[in-house]
C-alpha cells in the first residue's frame, strides 16, 4: 500500500522503516490539516498521529484522493471524526497498548520529580546554590493516589504507586479485576477527589470526560493536591486549573499534555512568543511541571507503534477491515 505518512520527526522514519514490510511509505514532514491533506493524493492510506486533523473536511478530502485507511500512530483517537469516516466508508485504526508503562512510568516521574521539587534542583545545583528552602517534599509512603481511569495505563500505575507504599482508589465506570489484584480499591469520583493527595488521570478524552477536572471537581479536591495528566489536555480546563494553583488548594501539577497543545508540542519554538496566554501563565508557577506529550516517547513504545502500525496496513491490505485485530479497530 501506498501511505502517506503525517507529522514526520526523524524517529517515526527511523522504527516505521524498520517494521516495514514492502508498504510504499512517503513520509511527510507537516501537520495533517485542510491545507496538507492534498499531499496524500495517491495514497491508499493516511498513518496520522495526536495533533493530525481528522475532523470531516479533512476525511472528506482524503476521501476524494482515494484514501481507504487511516492508521493511527496513537492509542487515543479522539481527534478522528468517527461519524465522517463511517459515512465515507473508511477504516480507521489505531495503536492499543504499545506500552502502557513508558507513560506509568513517565507519570510517575512527574510525581516524584514535583514532590522532590528536582526540577528546582537541578537549576540551582548549577548555579552553585545549594540552599534547601523550597524543595521541601513528603513521602509518597502511606499518601493516597486516586487513579481515574483503570485501563493498561492506569492499572500500570497503580502497581508502581502501590510499590511505593501508596494507598490507591481508583474510579472507571468498568473496574478491573487487575486494578484490585494490583491494590487499588474502587470509590466514586466525589470520594476520590476528596481523599487524594494525589491525582492523576488515565482516562480517555470523550465528550464526557471533557473539562472532567473543573472549578467544581477542584473544589472538591484536598488542600494543596498534587494534579497530574498524562492522558489528554483537555480533561482538564487550564482556567480553572490556575486559579486552583492561584489559591492554593493545587499544590502541584504535572501536565504531559495541554488542551491547546497542537500549536506547540513536538517542535521547537524557542526563538518564538508565545501566544499561549494561559500556557505563558503557567510555566511561571514553581510547582508546575510540564512536558510536551513525550510519555510514550520509549524506544519499546515507538517500535512497538510502529509494528503494530504496520501489521494494521498489512491486515487491510490482505483482507480490508476484517483482518484488522479486532483492539486496534476503531471503525
Ligand atoms: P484504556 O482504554 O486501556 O483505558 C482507559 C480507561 O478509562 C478504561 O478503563 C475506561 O473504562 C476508563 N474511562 C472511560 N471514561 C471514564 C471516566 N469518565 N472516568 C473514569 N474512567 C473512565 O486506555 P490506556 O491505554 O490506559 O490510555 C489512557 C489514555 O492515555 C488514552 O486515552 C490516551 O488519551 C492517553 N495516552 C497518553 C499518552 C502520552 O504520551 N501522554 C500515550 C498513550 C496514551
Amino acid at each position: 500500500m501506498r501511505v502517506a505518512v503525517f507529522s514526520t520527526k526523524p524517529y517515526d522514519n527511523r522504527f516505521l522503516t524498520e517494521a516495514n514490510s514492502g508498504h510504499d511509505l512517503v513520509f511527510l514532514e507537516p501537520r495533517l490539516t485542510r491545507d496538507t491533506a492534498s499531499l496524500a493524493a495517491g495514497c491508499d492510506a493516511v498513518c496520522a498521529f495526536v495533533n493530525d486533523d481528522l475532523s470531516a473536511p479533512v476525511l472528506e478530502r482524503l476521501a476524494e484522493d482515494g484514501v481507504r485507511l487511516v492508521a493511527l500512530r496513537s492509542a487515543g483517537f479522539n481527534h478522528v471524526d468517527l461519524t465522517a469516516a463511517r459515512k465515507l466508508g473508511m477504516t480507521v485504526t489505531r495503536v492499543p497498548g504499545y506500552s502502557p508503562y513508558a507513560v506509568a512510568e513517565h507519570c510517575a516521574g512527574l510525581v516524584l520529580a514535583l514532590n522532590r521539587r528536582i526540577h528546582r534542583a537541578y537549576n540551582r545545583v548549577r548555579e552553585h546554590n545549594f540552599a534547601l528552602h523550597g524543595l521541601l517534599g513528603f513521602d509518597l509512603h502511606g499518601r493516597t493516589v486516586g487513579v481515574v481511569g483503570t485501563g493498561k495505563i492506569g492499572v500500570c500505575f497503580i502497581r508502581i504507586m502501590a510499590g511505593f507504599g501508596c494507598r490507591v482508589l481508583a474510579t472507571d465506570p468498568f473496574p478491573s479485576d487487575d486494578a484490585i489484584a494490583a491494590g487499588a480499591t474502587y470509590v466514586p469520583l466525589e470520594t476520590l477527589l476528596a481523599e487524594s493527595d494525589i491525582v492523576t488521570l488515565h482516562c480517555p478524552l470523550t465528550p464526557e470526560t471533557h473539562h472532567l477536572i473543573n472549578d467544581d471537581r477542584i473544589g472538591q479536591m484536598r488542600e494543596g493536591v498534587m494534579l497530574i495528566n498524562t492522558s489528554r489536555g483537555a480533561l482538564i480546563d487550564t482556567a480553572a486549573v490556575i486559579n486552583g494553583l492561584k489559591s492554593g488548594r493545587i499544590g502541584n501539577l504535572g501536565l504531559d499534555v495541554y488542551e491547546e497543545e497542537a500549536d506547540l508540542f513536538f517542535e521547537d519554538l524557542s526563538d518564538q512568543m508565545l501566544g499561549d496566554d494561559l500556557f505563558s501563565r503557567l510555566v511561571t508557577f514553581p510547582n508546575v511541571l510540564i512536558t510536551g506529550h513525550q510519555a510514550f516517547f520509549t524506544e519499546d513504545a515507538l517500535r512497538n507503534i510502529a509494528t503494530s502500525t504496520i501489521d494494521s496496513l498489512s491486515s487491510y491490505a490482505r483482507t480490508g477491515s476484517a483482518d484488522i485485530a479486532p483492539d486496534a479497530l476503531v471503525c
